[in-house]
């Protein structure tokens, strides 16, 4: 998933807020308000998939890291994204819900004509989703069970988005976040009234190494920042950095993670002796779906309708 995008100004007008914050734990403040779970708003059962072809129809231009562009049915598009975005040790019900998040990604980034006219979607997941043509077949001893398992989240989801007011959804995740997901705001500047912060149940012990200590030496830090006095940090409701002082002037958490290198924009700063030590919690911009606290949720017994209206509140479920 790309960390460079920008979410589109919050054109949509503010639906009613709804999450199953609170199932798990209680949300942090700033999270959104616990209220009781949403059934699905589908209007059909999906097919089950059992590990058959996809279902073909719509296709897509997408463009291949080597200059070519292919046309790829959609499911198999999505299939070749939940592949290479996702842990096929995942849950089935965390694997389901990514293949929503990205098939309703897929169609708003073609919508957009960002690599129009020649392709729709890259490959790239600086740019658009990382995608492989790598059957998990060829991954050896588990390979079989896992692509039966990957075909069958992708084909029991066929066709299904997510959409806001009848429009898809900008459907972002990331790996892990703690405690709290962070709102879109906070690191490309616009707001979504469905990336706003909910709760995510990950934690050091569920997540192993949800937690990671950094440590530069001044100069590192000078190279890196201009500076290596590092002051004052203030810290947003969703548990991340609002900004660190540096040298005297104000960085976001997003910048000096960018320039740090870090995991997350959700850490702590501490002297060591000669060292200062970044300790991060989380994985990734921090913003709409977390991969780990929808294994989580599942595991719990979440199905990937709750787990979707639990990290894009206020989203209808549809199928196209
Ligand atoms: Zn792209």
């Amino acid at each position: 998933m790309g960390e460079k995008r920008t979410a589109a100004a919050g054109l949509v007008s503010l639906a009613a807020v709804f999450a199953l914050a609170g199932v798990f734990f209680p949300p942090p403040p700033g999270a959104a308000a616990p209220l009781p779970p949403v059934p699905g708003q589908l209007a059909a059962e999906a097919p089950d998939g059992q590990g058959g072809p996809l279902p073909s129809g719509q296709t897509l231009r997408l463009l291949l890291p080597d200059g070519q562009v292919a046309l790829v049915g959609l499911e198999d598009y999505v299939y070749g994204v939940v592949c290479a975005e996702m842990p096929a040790s995942f849950e089935p019900a965390a694997l389901e819900a990514q293949a929503v998040a990205a098939r309703t990604y897929a169609l708003r980034r073609a919508d957009s004509g960002v690599h129009s006219p020649d392709a729709q979607v890259c490959a790239d997941p600086a740019c658009c989703q990382a995608y492989t043509a790598q059957d998990p077949e060829s991954w050896g001893d588990q390979g079989a069970v896992y692509a039966a398992k990957l075909r069958a989240a992708v084909a029991d989801t066929a066709g299904e988005v997510l959409t806001q007011d009848g429009a898809l959804i900008d459907a972002v995740f990331h790996a892990s976040s703690a405690g709290a997901t962070t709102p879109a705001q906070a690191v490309w500047g616009g707001a979504e009234p469905y990336l706003v912060s909910v709760s995510t149940p990950e934690t050091v012990e569920t997540v192993p190494d949800l937690r990671q200590e950094r440590a530069f030496s001044d100069q590192e830090l000078e190279a890196l920042l201009g500076s290596a006095e590092i002051g004052a940090v203030t810290y947003g409701d969703w548990g991340g950095v609002s900004t660190v002082q540096v040298g005297g002037r104000a960085l976001s958490g997003q910048e000096a993670r960018q320039k740090l290198g870090l995991r997350s924009a959700r850490f702590t700063v501490e002297r060591r002796g000669e060292v200062t030590v970044f300790t991060t919690l989380g994985y990734g911009h921090g913003v709409g779906m977390s991969q780990r606290g929808a294994d989580l949720m599942a595991r719990a017994g979440a199905d990937y309708r709750e787990i979707l209206a639990h990290y894009y509140p206020g989203t209808t479920l549809e199928r196209r």
